[in-house]
């Protein structure tokens, strides 16, 4: 085909072919380019062309109006062209204070402030006497107009770098906007033409440019408005559910043809008994649809979705059980080391009683039980296995799997079962999500997966009680928890996720620590901490010490949205509440109430609070109901506030956002129906084009499965 050689270009390495890509930058660049969807057998990722030019602008700044230190405003970008007056470091035993900078033009003064910047490099950006053109937001300090940490500073004949509308990108730490732009200008010239895939019809219909017009387009933004309605962020999220639709259409055509053993239902009665708990009426019909895929011998691919505390996990080990009692294997792959080890000691014993063998497998295990346990797997002396998701890479090791049980891993999808199948593996395959999704989405996120719905609650549960609270009123829930911690509770403090930023991803820690602090000036050493920037095996032994030890109170970022299950903990406090999504208070929530004791749920707000955000914790207050509270999420996305669809747990889109692009997503699945119905095997020209679309959103092993037929 003509094509191929052109879409070599988007993989190139983004590293090697980019100029000025040094080794923090390609750091950067890693971190944050780091594709949503799974990576490939876990190999290391190099980020290439494609993924720099999927990487967006989120907002734009005007930065072509220059004025003078008096016009500006506080609060505004503004560009000035200023000369160096002086510079004014932090005394030598004060390093944390800002480093000053004053500057003026004819109009006046302006003092820049640098934090944690090094005077020498800051000389020569800015040496005493010359003229620089300044570009950054003005703020008002100590009655002075100031501007801290300005955006860019050029040389006067450089002026053309600021005076433009400048896209803002997403960044982290070792990047920053200005070398963003740069890099991304740069690769957008490298990416070559692709072949269209989309119909001339609907190209003109929808007033489309082609693939690499739109990427430009939107990193080139003409106005500072970047409504999500734009034409060329539509043509992309089209571009992206299309690959989606036909990825999910090529597994559900896998599937119809993938038989997979048959496990009839045994000993049932004796299953019942063993468990410690009547299941209830909704555990039971689950139960029994789940049943009825294995009897069938056609191959299982469903998704169980229940609130979180709904008892999934019992229905999971069921279902082991009877493929245990029909002579085969199975594995329950959980999302961390700790859940893992919990459900190992929970369930090991119901195993034993029924005659089977449960036990862990687990990275953190000595080799040499490592080793054995692998032995007793491969001699299917073990029924059942428990492990992380990193045993996924082990499931070659069995002498019979036929089940796989996928807990709170939204990552494992299409391309993941794919991987199983390639390596002669087609397990049945039960996947577990705590986040409700309306059924109308789950038919579009999971369109190759049955459906079960588990929608009560065990017994004797007690309602949340969920309160708003502002945070001038700290000291109080400080005493509250004083007396609750007393009385033998346990509880958590959540501290906000902040995006990761340049300067605030080191904010988000400050948060964190500096509320530990606080806390442990209350509570000594009652009080542990969790954050993403932790070692995994140091949060893990912190959680642990919270779970099984002397800890009563757990200072976390969002880490432990799905983590540990601690029953004594009843308190949940969580601060700026009004800056997360509905999903993830409703996730952060459920941590708590999974005991028989009442537990409570403390919202703390910072005044003013956006409308949004004030429907949003209303919701919260008024409902324990995950579905209700997924429902009322949509619509108030609906409604404008996109907090986009990271938040929700949801596989991740690059532009495609749920609630919003719904008429793309039918239209997505219409065009796949339609073509494939014409071209089955992706032959035709356009169905080449397609299958280029598949790799370009990471469907490589779809795209590999058609090469193969
Ligand atoms: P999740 O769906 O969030 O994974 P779990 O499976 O962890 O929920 O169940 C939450 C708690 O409810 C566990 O402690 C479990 O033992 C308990 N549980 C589950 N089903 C029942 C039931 N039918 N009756 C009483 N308790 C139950
Ligand atoms: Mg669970």
């Amino acid at each position: 085909m003509a094509v191929r050689p052109s879409i070599l270009y988007p993989y190139f390495r983004a590293a090697t072919i980019l100029k000025g890509v040094g080794p923090v930058t390609r750091k950067a660049l890693t971190r944050l380019l780091t594709p949503p969807r799974p990576l490939i057998d876990n190999m290391p990722y190099e980020p290439v062309l494609r993924d720099m030019v999927m990487h967006v602008p989120t907002s734009a700044v005007d930065r072509r109006l220059v004025s003078s230190i008096a016009t500006a405003n506080v609060g505004d970008v503004a560009s000035i062209e200023v000369e160096v007056v002086e510079h004014r470091p932090p005394p030598a035993k004060r390093a944390r204070l800002p480093y000053r900078i004053i500057v003026r033009d004819m109009t006046g003064a302006l003092t820049l402030t640098y934090f944690h910047v090094k005077g020498d490099y800051l000389f020569k950006q800015l040496p005493v006497g010359e003229k620089r053109l300044i570009s950054g937001s003005i703020e008002m300090y100590d009655g002075m107009k100031t501007m801290p940490h300005p955006d860019m500073v050029v040389p006067l004949h450089r002026s053309h770098e600021i005076l433009r509308i400048m896209p803002v990108y997403p960044l982290t730490l070792g990047i920053s906007n200005r070398v963003m732009v740069k890099l991304m200008s740069q690769a957008l010239d490298l990416i070559t033409a692709l072949p269209e895939w989309i119909g001339e019809d609907v190209l003109k219909r929808q007033s489309w440019q082609g693939f690499r017009e739109s990427l430009k387009q939107l990193h080139n933004p003409q106005t500072i408005e970047l409504e999500t309605e734009l034409l060329p962020r539509r043509r992309l999220a089209y571009d992206e559910l299309l690959a989606n639709q036909l990825a999910l259409a090529f597994s559900r055509q896998a599937r119809q043809r993938t038989q997979s053993y048959k496990i009839p239902v045994k000993n049932k009665q004796a299953l019942l008994d063993a468990l410690p708990f009547t299941l209830t009426t909704g555990q039971q019909n689950v139960l029994a649809e789940a049943e009825q895929d294995l009897t069938s011998g056609e191959r299982m691919i469903r998704l169980l979705q229940g609130d979180v505390g709904s008892g999934k996990t019992i229905i999971a080990f069921s279902l082991m059980a009877q493929v245990a009692a029909s002579g085969f294997q199975s594995v329950f792959m959980a999302p961390t080391d700790l859940l893992a080890r919990q459900h190992e000691k929970n369930l090991a014993p119901l195993a034993e009683k029924l005659g089977y063998k449960l036990i862990l497998l687990s990275g953190k295990m000595s080799k040499k039980q490592q080793t054995e346990a692998r032995a007793l797997i491969a001699s299917g002396e073990a029924h059942m296995l428990v492990g992380t998701h990193a045993v996924f890479q082990e499931l070659v090791g069995f002498k019979k799997l036929a089940l796989v049980v996928v807990d709170e891993q939204h990552r494992f999808g299409v391309e993941q079962r794919l991987q199983l199948a390639e390596k002669g593996l087609t397990p049945h395959i039960l996947q577990m999500t705590a986040t409700p999704i309306p059924r109308s989405l789950a038919m579009t996120y999971y369109g190759d997966m049955e459906v079960s719905v588990l929608s009560e609650k065990p017994p004797g549960r007690l309602p949340i009680d969920t309160r708003t609270v502002p945070f001038s009123r700290l000291d109080e829930v400080i005493t509250g928890l004083k007396r609750a911690l007393q009385q033998g509770t346990k509880a958590y403090w959540v501290c906000p996720l902040i995006e990761l930023d340049t300067e605030k991803e080191d904010e988000e820690l400050a948060a964190v620590e500096d509320r530990l602090r606080l806390l442990q000036t209350h509570f000594g050493d009652k009080v542990g901490m969790v954050h993403g920037r932790m070692k995994l095996a140091e949060r893990e032994e912190v959680m642990k010490r919270f779970a099984y030890g002397e800890m009563q109170l757990l200072v976390a970022t969002t880490v432990i949205e799905v983590g540990v299950d601690v029953p004594e903990a009843t308190i949940m406090v969580i601060e700026q509440a009004e800056r997360f999504g509905l999903a993830q208070l409703h996730q952060l929530r459920g941590r708590v109430g999974r005991g028989k004791e009442a537990s409570s749920c403390i919202l703390l707000y910072h005044s003013p609070v956006s409308e949004n955000a004030k429907a949003r914790l209303q919701v919260l207050r008024e409902t324990n109901d995950g579905f209700v509270i997924a429902e009322e999420d949509f619509r108030l996305r609906g409604a404008g506030d996109v907090l986009g669809t990271r938040q929700t747990g949801l596989p991740d889109f690059r532009f495609a956002a749920i609630g919003r692009d719904t008429d793309l997503m039918v239209m997505a699945r219409d065009d796949v129906r339609h073509y494939l119905s014409k071209d089955p095997d992706l032959s035709a020209p356009r169905g080449q084009a397609l299958r280029i679309l598949l790799s370009l959103f990471d469907y490589e092993h779809t795209a590999a499965l058609l090469k193969a037929a």
